[in-house]
């Protein structure tokens, strides 16, 4: 069992890391949003240990990150007693838990244990377009097993339709997920994305359906039901 520890606080990091280890659990650490953000991207881990106040952002809004790009990973956030709000956001944020520091090591190891036993949620892994393949576990789009070169901004269009295969995507509920929360949507940006995916998409192009005066439907295939992380 693999578990990414992220907290700033080094003697804390160190110290959970030698007790889990004696645990029998495989440990790493990350101390910042991005370094959370690479280990995430390279390795599979059964649950992370999610500090919320982090040198360069909110574990809060990494969680959701994660989870806006399909990474699945149980989350156990860590959060001093007086961030109470923070908790609620975190589970908003999908959260799977948390608990308030100082925290026992004998509650965390229950905690992680217990989160451990849940069923995870299935998510397809690999998502055929035709005769395209959008592989969600390294994020990258296939056509005869070679990449297709797309922007990060590409990406998260297309995987946000994928995600939602069959299914009928607003326009708003595209600018949320792939630009930002809270602010104007701006249909014309989303509709010229869809027109630079499809072109990346050649022939298979024709699989993002427009409906008119509704939004974008992505004819797709999963084909995995593995969980994903
Ligand atoms: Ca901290």
């Amino acid at each position: 069992m693999k578990v990414l520890i992220v907290e700033d606080e080094r003697p804390a990091a160190n110290y959970l890391k030698k007790g889990l280890t004696e645990e029998g659990f495989a440990v790493d650490i990350a101390s910042t949003v991005s370094d959370a953000d690479d280990a995430i991207e390279i390795a599979n881990y059964d649950v992370v240990l999610l500090d919320v106040m982090l040198p360069g952002g909110s574990g809060v809004e990494l969680c959701r990150e994660w989870r806006q790009r399909g990474i699945m990973v149980p989350v156990l956030f860590t959060t001093a007693r007086d961030e109470l709000k923070d908790r609620v956001a975190g589970l908003d944020a999908g959260g799977d838990d948390y608990l308030i520091k100082p925290y026992s090591f004998d509650e965390l190891t229950a905690r992680i244990r217990a989160l451990l036993r849940r069923p995870r949620p299935a998510v397809a892994a690999d998502i055929s377009i035709g005769g395209h393949v959008l592989d969600m576990n390294r994020k990258r789009l296939l056509f005869n097993q070679t990449p297709v070169p797309l922007t990060a901004r590409e990406y998260q269009l297309l995987e946000y339709l994928a995600i939602n295969c069959g299914r009928l995507v607003s326009r708003t509920a595209l600018w949320e997920h792939v630009w930002e929360t809270g602010s104007e949507p701006d249909s014309n940006v989303v509709d010229v994305y869809i027109r630079y995916v499809r072109n990346k998409l050649g022939d298979d192009g024709k699989r993002i359906e427009t409906v008119r005066g509704r939004g974008y439907v992505l004819n797709c295939v999963s084909n995995s039901h593995e969980p994903y992380l």
